[in-house]
């Protein structure tokens, strides 16, 4: 379908991007890489009479690798791929973008989109939990950090008020082995289950681990408890099918024609065990 008619802004700044979005209320969006935004537009989903389209504003660019490292929110996932210091710094971002859609999607979405969204399938958010990022909000009334962990309130509802922007998400470059796993349908689709993963390990047993999961419930589930399950534990088996039955409670999925929930929570037990594996293989 056709979208409904609606007015097109470009702002060449912050300020008048956020002028824009509190101007025009709830009628208005950001428009970053547009993927998913413009599908729900031609779908007439919702009613947006004013898009706020991000492109040239220089704020929500760059990507700078430390031992914090900070993305900006139009950082496409293709640059994410590209950018060799973030690859040796953070590897797992890489290896879960590479699983995004196709790389015409990877050209044009962006991370800032990605995790904005709130949509549970997108890959990113859960990513973001693992990895205990901090969102960087940009109001009329200032800024505000809310960690990824705190982000996600529902399908689609997340902490960030209609009239904010994501500027960047920043983390603590992180240490260890690290595995991002996804089951898909097919190329290009979006995750039945997938698991992100980042152990540490010291004298062959498991220091640290941080675990989250993405599309088995209506937000992006960081197992707190999964990852407690493999601390101190040389990651055996008996290891992982503790931290895969503390994760199985954490989630809650829903049949859909990604299947039904006895087979998303059979794979979503497969994709991490696989996940923790190969992270502690790298360790
Ligand atoms: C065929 C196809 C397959 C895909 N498969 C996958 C997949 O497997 N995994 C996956 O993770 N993703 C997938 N995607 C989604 C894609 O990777 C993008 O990440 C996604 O579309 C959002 O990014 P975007 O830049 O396109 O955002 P947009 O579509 O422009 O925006 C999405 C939403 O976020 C808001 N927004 C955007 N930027 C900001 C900001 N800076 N501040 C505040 N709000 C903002 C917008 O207002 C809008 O509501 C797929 C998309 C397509 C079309």
């Amino acid at each position: 379908m056709i979208p409904a008619a609606f007015e097109y802004h470009r702002p060449q700044g912050l300020p008048e991007a956020l002028h824009l979005l509190t101007e025009h209320g709830d009628g208005a969006r950001a428009l970053a890489g547009g993927h998913s935004l413009i599908p729900v537009m031609k779908l007439r989903m919702s009613a947006i009479s004013h898009l706020v389209d991000l492109q040239d504003i220089a704020d929500l660019r760059g990507i700078t690798v430390g031992s914090t490292i900070r993305i900006g929110a139009m950082t496409t996932q293709a640059e994410l791929i590209n950018h060799a210091g973030l690859a040796t710094a953070a590897p797992i971002l890489r290896e879960a973008a590479l699983q995004i859609a196709d790389p015409q999607v990877r050209n044009l979405g962006t991370v800032g989109g990605n995790v904005a969204n709130g949509d549970p399938a997108n890959d990113m958010p859960g990513l973001m939990q693992c990895l205990d990022a901090t969102f960087t909000l940009a109001g009329p009334k200032g800024s505000r950090e809310v960690r990824a962990r705190d982000f996600y309130e529902s399908a689609y509802v997340t902490a960030r008020a209609e009239d904010e922007l994501l500027v960047a998400i920043s983390f603590a470059a992180p240490a260890g082995g690290y595995a991002y796993e996804k089951q898909k349908r097919k190329i290009g689709d979006y995750a039945t289950a997938a698991a992100a993963v980042q152990l540490q390990a010291s004298g062959g047993r498991v220091t640290q681990a941080s675990i989250a999961m993405t599309n088995l419930s209506d937000t992006p589930v960081y197992s707190a408890a999964a990852g407690a399950a493999l601390v101190r534990t040389a990651c055996d088996q008996s290891a992982i099918k503790a931290a895969v039955a503390a994760m199985l409670g954490d989630i809650n999925p829903v049949a859909d024609n990604r299947g039904p929930v006895d087979f998303k929570r059979h794979v979503a037990g497969i994709i991490l065990g696989r996940a923790i594996t190969r992270a502690f293989s790298r360790t």
